[in-house]
C-alpha cells in the first residue's frame, strides 16, 4: 500500500492502477477480488476460433495467463492455470453446478441475427448463453463477466467472450495489417493483447488511467502493447493478492489504486448500451446487446452502472449489476473486422 500511495503521489490523480468495486456509486463498497490462495483454472472452449490455424489461439491465451501467473508467482497468491479444453460454451456463474468453470470462448454468431427480437432472452440478458452467441454490443472486441458476492466483493467465476463476427482474431506478432489487405498472416486484433486485458478484469482490475498501460481503456489496430504487463498492473497482483497474505480489499480514501475516476449512474433492470468511457476513438459501440436485470438476484432490476476511467480517448465500459453480484467489462474498438466482409 505504502508503494502504492507514493506512486499515487508520483503520477498525480492517476493511481498505478485501479480496482473493480461491487458499486461504483458507492465508493465505500468492497473491491472485486479472488479469496487468497485461490486456484483459477481457465478452461479455453476446444472451439477455439476457426480462422486461425493450429493452435495458434490457444497458444496466445495460454501465453496471456503466464503472463499474469509470472507476476503472481512473484508476489502474489493466486494461481492461473490453463486446464483441458472445455466443451461448454456458458460464460455465467452457475450457482447451482459443482463443474463450474472459468471459460474462454470465441461467440461465432451475432444473436441480433439469429434470436428474435421478442425473445425474452434480451431482457434476461441470457440470449449469449441461450442460443451461443455474441448478444453485446457489434463493436465490442471481447467481453469478461466477473461474478462476485456483492456483500464482500469476493469474485466466484469470471468468464471471457471473444467476438468473432465483429473482429479478425489474429496470433502473429507482425507486421500490422494494412488496409485492404487483412488476413491472419499480419496483426489486426491480436488474441494475446486482448485476453491479457480481459483477464486483468478478471482478476479484479478496472480501467487504469494510464496510457499504455495493459488495463488502459480501448485499444487500436495492430496493437500489442497489451501483452506486457505496465509496472502499475503488476503492483496491483502484489498488492491486492500478497503472498501469504489474505487478498486485500480496499479502503475507501486511499490505497489498492482506486484512482481513476468513476462516473455512474443508476439504471433499472433492464440496460442496454453502457459505454463508460469517453469514446474519443470515436464509432464502433453501437448500444445494442446487452440486457440486465431479473433473475439472480431475485430482487428484480439491478443496479446497473456504466464506469470509465474517463481519462483516455477509448471506448471502453462496463455494466455492473451490483444486485446480481454481475460485472461485465467490454472492450471497444471501431472498425470492426477493418473492412472484411461481415
Ligand atoms: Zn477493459
Amino acid at each position: 500500500m505504502f508503494l502504492s500511495a507514493l506512486l499515487t503521489l508520483a503520477l498525480g490523480q492517476c493511481g498505478p492502477y485501479t480496482r473493480s468495486r461491487v458499486s461504483d456509486l458507492n465508493p465505500n463498497s468492497p473491491c472485486l477480488r479472488w479469496r487468497e490462495n485461490s486456484l483459477l483454472d481457465w478452461r479455453i472452449n476446444d472451439q477455439g476460433n476457426p480462422e486461425n490455424t493450429g493452435d495458434a489461439e490457444f497458444v496466445a491465451a495460454d501465453r496471456a495467463l503466464a503472463t499474469w501467473q509470472n507476476e503472481l508467482t512473484t508476489c502474489g497468491s493466486l494461481t492461473l492455470t490453463a486446464g483441458a479444453r472445455t466443451s461448454s460454451r456458458l460464460a455465467q456463474f452457475d450457482k447451482t453446478s459443482g463443474t463450474n468453470q472459468n471459460v474462454v470462448l470465441w461467440r461465432f454468431t451475432r444473436c441480433a441475427q439469429i434470436v428474435p427480437s421478442s425473445d425474452l432472452c434480451w431482457i434476461n440478458g441470457n440470449c449469449g448463453n441461450q442460443y451461443d452467441c455474441w448478444e453485446h454490443s457489434a463493436g465490442a472486441l471481447a467481453l469478461t463477466t466477473t461474478s462476485f458476492e456483492p456483500s464482500t466483493g469476493l469474485i466466484l467465476d469470471s468468464d471471457i467472450e471473444l467476438n468473432t463476427p465483429g473482429f479478425l482474431f489474429t496470433t502473429v506478432d507482425s507486421p500490422v495489417c494494412v488496409s485492404p489487405n487483412f488476413s491472419v498472416a499480419c496483426v489486426a486484433t491480436d488474441i494475446q493483447n486482448a485476453l491479457t486485458h480481459e483477464l486483468g478484469h478478471a482478476l479484479g482490475l478496472g480501467h487504469s488511467c494510464l496510457s499504455g498501460s495493459t488495463m488502459s481503456a480501448g485499444t487500436a489496430p495492430g496493437e500489442l502493447s497489451k501483452r506486457v504487463l505496465d509496472p502499475g498492473s503488476k503492483l496491483a497482483m502484489c498488492e491486492i493478492y500478497p503472498k501469504g497474505k489474505a487478498s486485500t480489499d480496499c479502503a475507501a480514501d486511499a490505497g489498492g489504486g482506486a484512482g481513476g475516476g468513476t462516473a455512474g449512474g443508476s439504471g433499472g433492470g433492464s440496460d442496454a448500451g453502457s459505454a463508460g468511457g469517453t469514446g474519443g476513438s470515436g464509432g464502433g459501440a453501437a448500444g445494442g446487446g446487452s440486457a440486465g436485470g431479473g433473475s439472480a438476484g431475485g430482487a428484480g432490476g439491478g443496479a446497473a452502472s456504466a464506469r470509465g476511467c474517463g481519462c483516455t480517448g477509448g471506448a471502453d465500459g462496463a455494466l455492473a449489476f451490483a444486485l446480481l453480484g454481475i460485472l461485465r467489462w467490454v472492450i471497444r474498438r471501431p472498425n470492426p473486422r477493418q473492412g472484411l466482409p461481415e
